[in-house]
């Protein structure tokens, strides 16, 4: 079985640092010792520490840096700002190299082809999509990264294999080997700002994805945000080969989506169109179609049939707690989009649909609603839970009806039996809170099943009545 696991030539005998045990330091550490090297690890955290094998645990404070070849750091540590941690630090002033997973798997598995999906939204969408077309269409595919499994805990993938890998800004700033044959930089908005020192550390981090692996790698950039467009034609001045996509406007030589949902490749001659994305379900909304198109792009580069890609839209499933249609009742669909944490996930689901009964609230973001107001007219009543219910109560100021259910158990409930009552065309129950889950639940996964378990008693009670 030795050829499921991933092993990292030319390290044996190497000594390495792992600093963070969670799911990608625990990888790394199982990985690395595999291959043959020496690993010192350490988490600041007991809880951690206790879980992993105590002969590799090691306080890095106290580690000689000239016998360590590099420090294997997890994403959600800090090497520069706000402030490095002192073990990044210390192995910075000993000039050791600080990488992170993603850069080892790219040493462990040099002639698998690598699609590499960034942006400040839409990352985990267009990676599974991506993976989903892939799988589909017959290729061997292995996805992870940010998102599921850590990066060394994937399976190699032979010579043909793909893996698909959602990168973050951080992950990025520590993987200095370019590394994508296909890298895809979807939007770039403010986020992180305080770990990259500015709006412009965080922009360069980003485009870090695009760095060429050669002659043949491909860029795919979205057009919708001013940084993604000065990275794109910065880049094309340089001669990069890079396809653009919008789903705002029409763009030569790219991929785009029109006002009315037409999937439009205009990558190379007259433009054609691909797919009404209308019609997939689990892709709602101009966002997901920015994803569509970039995934459209990335899976055509890989040799896949434009009827080979819709055929992988058509059955993609979707993510959960992304506007993930839990029930369709007597017509009235119940939507769980408790991922949407601030106002501006929200507004993506807002937009979305008409006759809303609206769950909001929980721990609210600077600035609680502000921005939807554009919306509020498709909002039949709104149920507010949580920390922010009152604040949020003030906030909306009579725009549209609201009632203080409080607990989501109490808003479901309220929301249900309006809605079913008026039994309005086309109406949706849509958990988009708007706000953290913290002040109730321990995330916004917890939040979100909570939802679904609910959503799925009403359905069962119908069921038996
Ligand atoms: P990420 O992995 O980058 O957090 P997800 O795919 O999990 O992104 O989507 C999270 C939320 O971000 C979605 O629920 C939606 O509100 C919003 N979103 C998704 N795709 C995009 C996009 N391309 N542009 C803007 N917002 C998006």
């Amino acid at each position: 079985m030795a050829d499921l696991s991933l092993s990292i030539p030319g390290i044996a005998g190497h000594t390495y640092a792992v600093l963070g045990l969670g799911r990608s330091g625990a990888a790394t550490a199982e990985a690395l010792i595999r291959s043959g090297a020496r690993v010192l690890a350490w988490d600041d955290s007991e809880t951690a520490r206790a879980a992993a094998p105590a002969d590799i645990l090691f306080d890095l404070r106290q580690a000689d840096w000239a016998t360590i070849d590099a420090l294997l750091m997890s994403p959600g540590i800090p090497t520069t700002f706000p402030a490095p941690h002192p073990v990044a630090a210390a192995a910075m002033a000993a000039g050791k190299p600080i990488i992170s997973d993603i850069e080892l798997l790219g040493k462990a598995q040099p002639q698998a082809r690598f699609v590499c999906i960034t942006g400040t939204n839409g990352k985990s969408t267009t990676t599974t999509l991506i993976a989903h077309v892939l799988k589909s269409a017959g290729r061997r595919v292995e996805v992870g990264g940010n998102l599921g499994q850590a990066a060394l805990s994937l399976a190699p993938v032979g010579l043909d294999g793909i893996y698909v890998l959602e990168l973050s800004s951080y992950q990025l700033d520590i993987t200095p080997t370019p590394l994508a044959d296909i890298a895809i930089l979807l939007n770039i908005t403010p986020d992180h700002l305080d770990r990259h020192g500015g709006m412009a550390g965080y922009v360069a981090a980003k485009q870090k994805v695009l760095a060429p692996k050669g002659q043949s790698s491909l860029g795919i950039v979205g057009l919708d945000d001013a940084p993604s467009r000065e990275t794109f034609a910065t880049l094309k001045d340089k001669g990069r080969r890079l396809v653009p996509i919008s789903a705002e406007k029409k763009v030569e030589n790219g991929v785009y989506v029109t006002e009315d949902g037409q999937l439009v490749d205009a990558i190379k001659g007259a433009p054609r169109n691909v797919l009404d994305l209308k019609t997939i379900a689990a892709l709602p909304g101009k966002h997901n179609w920015q994803n569509a198109a970039a995934a459209y792009v990335a899976a055509k580069a890989l040799g896949l049939s434009a009827d080979e890609i819709v055929a992988g839209f058509q059955s993609y499933p979707g993510l959960a707690h992304r506007q993930e249609l839990v029930a369709t009742l007597n017509g009235i669909r119940y939507i769980n989009d408790s991922k949407a944490t601030n106002a501006d996930a929200a507004e993506k689901a807002l937009a979305c649909y008409d006759n809303i009964y609206w769950i909001i609230g929980g721990k609210a973001k600077e600035g609680g609603l502000a921005g939807l107001e554009p919306y509020y007219k498709k909002i039949r009543q709104g149920f507010l839970i949580g920390e922010a219910a009152a604040a949020f109560a003030r906030q909306i100021n009579r725009a549209f009806p609201v009632t203080m259910s409080g607990t989501l158990d109490k808003a479901v409930a309220d929301a249900h039996a309006l809605a079913q009552r008026e039994k309005r065309a086309g109406a949706v129950v849509l958990l988009s809170p708007a706000c953290a889950s913290f002040d109730q639940y321990p995330n916004f996964e917890i939040r979100g099943n909570r939802f679904r378990a609910l959503v799925e008693d009403l359905v069962a009670k119908k069921g038996a009545a």
